[in-house]
């Protein structure tokens, strides 16, 4: 196993995808799993991941994603930090009401972590331009609220065969589920449209702090053993969690034969 007194290695850490001896003890405790080794943190350095919307799921998902390593963070969100969002929201805090989410999000994202890049967006993307920014970037993390959005960033998705972890958190439950868009495999549209249209909002139904930060750091999780392919995914499983009794449900997630988007 590579030590961080590999000499020849740190004689080559010139290299901008390479890890330096600064970052080689940074991220020690998660070299020393052999599933990522110095290759796979590498892997991490140089990928790109865009995060949609800085809520709870964002926040909690995002701050995991920038200790661990990721080199290159996009993050997507046009509205400002309230007071009602501090409960969850853990990358905002109460000097931050009425600044920009991406903005107070990045600061504590820097401060938790100077050796990533991050870069934001604060304003709604049309379709071409939602493409593009997906175009650009390795993996995307869906931690919006709103339907639309969640078709638009499947839609895009899917054109760019980019994978997409996606999850919902609301009261006490949450669900994450990801699509990968290989043959054969379901997207997020084959899921919605079994839902219909009905959707509830953590304004109306509340939600509990940790829920969406167990739902988040999931989402976290899965993003990397994608990038490193490792383990197995939750393509084509739906993962239902129920903070109440601490039971986790599974559900299998089939493509819909004359889905919209990823049909015929
Ligand atoms: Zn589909």
């Amino acid at each position: 196993m590579p030590s961080l007194n590999d000499k020849t290695r740190v004689a080559h850490c010139d290299n901008q995808d390479e890890l330096s001896d600064a970052e080689l003890l940074r991220y020690d405790r998660q070299i020393a799993i052999k599933a990522v080794d110095i290759e796979g943190q590498e892997k991490l350095k140089q990928a790109k991941i865009l995060v949609i919307g800085l809520g709870g799921l964002g926040c909690a998902a995002s701050q995991y994603l920038a200790v661990a390593g990721v080199g290159h963070l996009t993050l997507i969100d046009f509205d400002v930090v309230s007071e009602s969002n501090l409960q969850r929201q853990i990358l905002h805090c109460d000097s931050n009401i009425n600044e920009l989410k991406v903005d107070s999000a990045k600061q504590t994202l820097a401060k938790l972590n100077p050796y990533i890049h991050i870069n934001t967006i604060a304003r709604q993307l049309d379709d071409e331009k939602m493409k593009s920014i997906i175009d650009e970037h390795d993996l995307v993390i869906d931690c919006t609220d709103n339907v639309s959005v969640r078709e638009q960033v499947n839609q895009a998705c899917f054109i760019h065969n980019v994978p997409l972890v996606s999850a919902a958190a609301i009261r006490m439950e949450g669900m994450i589920t990801v699509f990968n868009y290989k043959e054969n495999t379901p997207c997020y549209r084959c899921f919605s449209q079994l839902f219909g249209e009905q959707v509830l909002s953590c304004v109306e139904s509340g939600i509990l702090a940790p829920v969406v930060g167990i739902i988040g750091s999931m989402q976290a999780l899965e993003s990397i053993k994608l990038l490193l392919d490792i383990g197995k995914d939750l393509v084509g499983r739906l993962l239902f969690f129920d903070a109440m009794t601490m039971e986790c449900r599974e559900m299998k997630l089939l493509k819909q034969a004359h889905c919209s988007v990823c049909g015929g």
